[in-house]
């Protein structure tokens, strides 16, 4: 039997919907899923080390970068700039393990049109008001930032439709299983594994 080619997994939210907690616990859960280490040109913040959560440039580099085609989608979040490696997605699925992207909507679409049999998941609370609750209550952000991350919210929102699947974040364990569920379906279809598997 051939290996099969590693599976994209897309996860995306808006800010504060939980989407590192699940993610963090999936890839734990899963030694086939390596996480895709982005680059990008937003500070690092307290407790983040370069080359675990992200890969921290400048904007020069990263402009350098674009122009060298090493990403398989890039773009602006927030003021900032992020990209996905080319070589490290393609060597991971290559070699026949999955890989987790954590990106955004603009950056899903990007890496869906190139990878067609990529899997998008997206993770929202179960409501705006939840979203907001949960933003103050983390107390990261100032009231002036989270009236921005919530008419984000609203707007990554109306990209919903495009996704594979929708994953209401109420209880965290639940939202785990959840996405491994998905996760291990994906594995085990037929239109996807065709095209890897001989007999
Ligand atoms: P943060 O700065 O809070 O870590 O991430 C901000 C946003 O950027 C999140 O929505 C995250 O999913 C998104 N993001 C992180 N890496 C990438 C990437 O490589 N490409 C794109 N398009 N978005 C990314």
């Amino acid at each position: 039997m051939k290996i099969r080619k590693g599976m994209i997994i897309i996860v995306s939210a808006p800010s504060g919907a939980g989407k590192t907690s699940i993610a963090d616990a999936v890839i734990k859960n899963d030694k086939n899923i390596v996480y895709s280490i982005s680059t990008t040109t937003r500070a690092p913040r307290k407790g983040e080390r370069n080359g675990r959560e992200y890969f921290f440039v400048d904007d020069k580099t990263f402009k350098t970068m674009i122009k060298q085609k090493k990403f398989a989608e890039w773009a602006q979040v927030h003021g900032h700039y992020y990209g996905t490696s080319k070589k490290s997605l393609e060597g991971t699925i290559n070699k026949g393990k999955d890989i987790l992207l954590d990106i955004d909507v603009q950056g899903a679409l990007k890496i869906k049109k190139q990878y067609k049999s990529a899997v998008m998941i997206f993770i929202m609370t179960p409501s705006l008001k939840i979203l907001k609750e949960r933003l103050i209550k983390r107390n990261k952000d100032s009231m002036e930032t989270i009236k921005i991350r919530m008419a984000n919210a609203k707007k990554e929102l109306s990209y919903m439709d495009k996704y594979d699947y929708l994953v209401l974040n109420d209880k965290l364990e639940t939202s785990i299983k959840n996405v491994e569920s998905v996760i291990c379906a994906e594995r085990l279809s037929v239109k996807k594994i065709k095209n890897n598997i001989k007999f």
